[in-house]
């Protein structure tokens, strides 16, 4: 397999000294040293794991010492706890191109697809199929699974050319990843919302791989729903609250099935019957966990700072240099990239496949160079606007090179799979 196509990738710079150079003409060079990040690490899973904000521990020690020790009970309404979970929806909602009153901080991206697919059905009766993609990320297939089986729904999953013929009358909602967890395909969200409408569905996107390391405008596209985690290019922290976007238009018209407490009108009246709390109020459940939306709060106000449309430029130029280097520093050593070689259409991760992807990235790990692995052979290589330079992506491939012509992945310990991959 030599499969490193060269086409359409512009000349990648022949030293790492070329690489420093990009680096130096950066505009978000400065971002990076508000992170902790090791300094002899290599680290490229900022897609799956953010770094550490640098300040969010005391940040964090404040909330836990001062709010929690001192404040106790008092701190849900005198320390803004309560309100956290909109507080934080609102400014993430400048990330997404929505409205105030939109976004709601909370709960997992797993959760909060059962709820807003459950939310679409009710807004669209009498439509019973879920519409979505054959290799979409398995938690997306899976609560559709489950919520069509509970709702008496039926999915419909076709692969991602066949969408726009799939969306017919009996489609209530498509439910689509914004950018591939894999390759990093970029779906076009304002042409497929497009589609959905004109079919009559609503438009569900998960934004898991989107929010901060692209703009978006989901209000501009129209899009009805969304999801996306914390924990990814936000770096809210391992774990940290995803977030739900439910479009002004279709506030207060259904609601969805999770009618715990926090969403009701008004939880402390104690009610015997439950009222939606309006707008996207509704898509909370329980009380929210403290401790990690302040971590992604913080995390959120840095984003504040930064001109996504430059993070958006840096990653297409950190993924052009990755493919260019892959051509011409790996050629021959049976890589073959997954990704679209046309930054326009490929996120900010570079999937690349190796028959033995695992055990090799495995190599690069002990190396200090810190990747993915997606099974069964794709090695995942993310570039994170804020915290990855050009000379890490000149240094990740010149160990990758030296893993595969010294073969150092063949050592029994890389073998072995671990539970996290
Ligand atoms: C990472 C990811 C998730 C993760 O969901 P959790 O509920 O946070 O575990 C969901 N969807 C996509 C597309 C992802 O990439």
């Amino acid at each position: 397999m030599t499969r490193t196509s060269t086409a359409g990738v512009a000349p990648a710079p022949a030293s790492r000294a070329a690489a420093g150079a990009l680096d130096a003409l950066d505009p978000l060079r400065g971002f990076r040293d508000r992170f902790e990040i090791p300094p002899d690490l290599v680290y490229l899973d900022g897609n799956s794991l953010g770094a550490l904000p640098r300040g969010l521990p005391e940040r964090l020690r404040e909330v836990v010492a001062e709010e929690w020790g001192s404040g106790l009970i008092r701190s849900w309404t005198g320390a803004g706890w309560m309100e956290a979970p909109r507080r934080v929806g609102d400014k993430l909602a400048r990330l997404l191109g929505a409205a105030p009153g939109e976004v709601l901080a909370g709960d997992s991206t797993s959760v909060n697809l059962f709820k807003l697919l459950a939310l679409a059905l009710a807004l669209r009766p009498g439509r019973r199929v879920v519409l979505t993609q054959r290799d979409n990320f398995p938690t997306d297939l899976y609560i559709a699974e489950g919520l069509c089986e509970l709702a008496g729904a039926r999915l419909r999953i076709v692969d991602a050319g066949e969408l726009l013929g799939a969306l017919d009358g009996e489609v209530a909602v498509m439910s689509l990843t914004h950018v591939h967890y894999a390759t990093g395909l970029i779906h076009d969200l304002p042409g497929l919302t497009r589609a959905a409408h004109e079919a009559g569905a609503l438009a569900l996107w998960d934004l898991s791989h989107t929010a901060g390391a692209m703009p978006v405008d989901l209000d501009g596209a129209g899009a009805d729903l969304a999801v996306g985690c914390g924990y990814k290019h936000l770096c809210g922290g391992p774990g940290a609250p995803a977030w739900s976007f439910i479009a002004a238009a279709h506030h207060d018209r259904a609601r969805q099935p999770l009618t715990g407490w926090l969403g009701h009108a008004q939880p402390f009246a104690f009610e015997p019957a439950y009222r939606a709390a309006a707008g996207v109020g509704q898509a909370m459940v329980g009380t929210p966990s403290i401790l990690s939306l302040a971590a992604l709060e913080y995390a959120v106000d840095l984003w504040l700072e930064v001109d996504l449309g430059a993070v958006r430029a840096k990653t297409v130029a950190l993924g052009n240099l990755l493919v260019g280097l892959l051509a011409s520093r790996c050629a021959g050593l049976g890589l073959s990239v997954a990704s679209p070689l046309d930054g326009a259409v490929r996120g900010a991760h570079v999937g690349v496949r190796h028959a033995q992807g695992y055990a090799v990235m495995q190599a690069l790990i002990a190396g200090g160079v810190v990747g993915d692995f997606r099974t069964p052979d794709l090695m995942r290589f993310g570039l994170h606007g804020l915290t990855t330079r050009f000379v890490d992506v000149w240094d990740a491939v010149e160990a990758l090179r030296r893993v595969l012509l010294e073969e150092t992945w063949r050592r029994p310990e890389y073998q072995v799979r671990a539970a996290v991959t």
